[in-house]
């Protein structure tokens, strides 16, 4: 039995052995014809080619003798860790606010007398760069006045007592950010959608954890799926603890768990992300105001509530610094964006329109972008060439 299933197998493995050579040589004599048929030639005076061809040499890539320019060449991406701090410099963001400025402070430089078309061109860049026509108007007010009084007539005098009275106009309030040692500190964000509230927290929190404190993340906007886990990833990278609920969840849970997990692991400072869009604005500023008491509940622990304003969003950002103001205390602006907007003047309509202190300025996206700020520095930094 078994010599007969041998037999078998050898018999059908002869046979695929003659199919295979039968295939080989027709595809041969095809590949000959073919050839033949290209080039012109009789087929018997061409030898029959092989099936197969010879294997592909692959040459290898020879780098080329010229190195490309450096200021060319694509910088590697930086590891986020790896990355040395840079500290920004509030100059080198302002770019666009400081062009804005330029026009005006540029026909102040070119020297000269006094005229009308100073006052003009002087007005014009101020409206430009959002600074809002009624603190334009207190501005040029308090500039002529001291002009007048001085007796001042050259427009590079102007130009002093237009730093000087700018200064004077952002000399308002207490910019610290309250957080004594020994107590449960709690500040509080509030805004519109997409001004910067969960990165301004972020970038704080990169800050004061640096600066030795414990802090707590409390992801009280459970409006938004995705803020939670936004605000997860930053807790991680920075080394905060995060308390969150499940989406949808009460944000007044959500901040009354991030307290008593404040106050049960010793925590220096609470920061409570919110909701900055809800179905009504009515509704938004209900929440705030409930989120608020519970807070309160600890006494005292409420040390500051930042209102976070776009500087892109120019004067609607002021418009929405009112309407928070009256929702609820701010205590400080955080004006975000102010990297990439021709703007920045909304800082002077805030602290003059408002009274409320811009504490901090966002100048980017990484954790590293913000700043506390300064007028002086801010004031320069437009006047500079
Ligand atoms: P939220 O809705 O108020 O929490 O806003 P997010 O923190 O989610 O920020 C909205 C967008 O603005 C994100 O793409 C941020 O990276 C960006 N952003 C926040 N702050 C700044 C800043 O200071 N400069 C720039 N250029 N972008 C910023
Ligand atoms: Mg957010």
């Amino acid at each position: 039995m078994s010599e007969i299933l041998i037999v078998v197998v050898i018999i059908v493995f002869g046979l695929a052995l003659v199919g295979l050579g039968i295939g080989a040589s027709r595809r041969a004599r095809r590949r000959t014809d073919q050839i033949a048929r290209d080039l012109g030639i009789p087929e018997e005076e061409l030898p029959l080619l092989p099936d197969t061809l010879p294997p592909v040499v692959t040459v290898p890539e020879v780098e080329p003798t010229v190195e490309a320019p450096t200021e060319f060449a694509e910088p590697e991406a930086p590891e986020p860790e790896a990355a040395p701090r840079v500290k920004p410099r509030l100059r080198d963001r302002l770019g666009k606010t400081r062009a804005a400025f330029a026009g005006a402070l540029g026909a102040l430089r070119g020297g000269g007398s006094i005229d009308d078309d100073t006052w003009d061109e002087l007005e014009e860049a101020l409206i430009l760069a959002d600074v809002g026509v009624p603190t334009t108007t207190r501005i040029l007010d308090d500039v002529k006045a001291r002009v007048a009084a001085d007796k001042i007539t050259t427009v590079d005098g102007v130009g002093e007592v237009l730093r000087a009275e700018l200064a004077s106009l952002l000399e308002v309030g207490d910019r610290d950010l309250a957080c004594p040692a020994g107590e449960t500190n709690v500040w509080m964000f509030v805004g519109v959608n997409g001004v910067g509230k969960t990165t301004t927290i972020a970038k704080l929190a990169q800050r004061e954890t640096g600066e030795g404190r414990t802090v707590v993340l409390a992801a009280a906007d459970t409006f938004r799926a995705a803020a939670a886990e936004q605000l997860a990833t930053w807790a991680d990278r920075v080394g905060a603890d995060l308390v969150r609920g499940q989406d949808g969840a009460d944000p007044g849970s959500v901040v009354f768990d991030a307290m008593s997990a404040a106050q049960s692991r010793d925590a220096d400072l609470v920061l409570v992300d919110t909701a900055g869009r809800l179905h009504t604005k009515v509704n938004l500023m209900e929440e705030l105001k409930k989120l608020r008491r519970i807070v309160d509940r600890t006494p005292g622990a409420l040390k500051e509530v930042l209102l976070v304003v776009d500087a892109s969003t120019g004067q609607n950002g002021l418009a929405q610094a009112r309407q928070f103001a009256e929702a609820v205390d701010v205590t400080g602006v955080v004006l975000t964006k102010l990297d990439g907007t021709a703007k920045g003047g909304i800082v002077l309509a805030i602290q003059a329109e408002l009274g409320i202190p811009v504490k901090l300025v966002g100048v980017g996206e990484s954790a590293d972008d913000l700043m506390a700020f300064e007028p002086t520095e801010f004031v320069a930094a437009l006047f500079e060439g």
